[in-house]
């Protein structure tokens, strides 16, 4: 994928995207184990404002809500398991288990 897919992909930002152009930005996507690094990112939708979760890297913009505590950080998904920062997972569709104290 070139980055021009992969901003069309995700929809919501093109060149603002500091790595848009970067010959690198694929990287969380092609090397395995690598880890998206999200940023907060705002952007107009649908005449709001909102804020979530993008990728640096790849662009892609992460399930979870960054208002939620301890989101899942994979970027939109609807078969996997939702995956947390601290490693928590819980089926799409299901409930999540309790928050356990940090
Ligand atoms: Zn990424
Ligand atoms: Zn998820």
């Amino acid at each position: 994928m070139k980055p021009s897919e992969v901003n069309k992909k995700s929809g919501i930002f093109h060149e603002k995207l500091r790595t848009a152009k970067d010959p690198v930005v694929e990287e969380c996507v092609n090397v395995p184990g690598a880890r998206h690094d999200m940023r907060l990112y705002t952007y107009e939708q649908y005449g709001r404002r909102k804020t979530s979760l993008v990728c640096i890297w790849c662009g892609g913009v992460a399930c979870g809500e960054p208002t939620q505590l301890d989101p899942c950080l994979e970027i939109y998904h609807h078969t996997t398991e939702h995956v947390s920062a601290r490693g928590e997972r819980w089926p799409v569709g299901g409930s999540r288990p309790e928050p356990v104290e940090a």
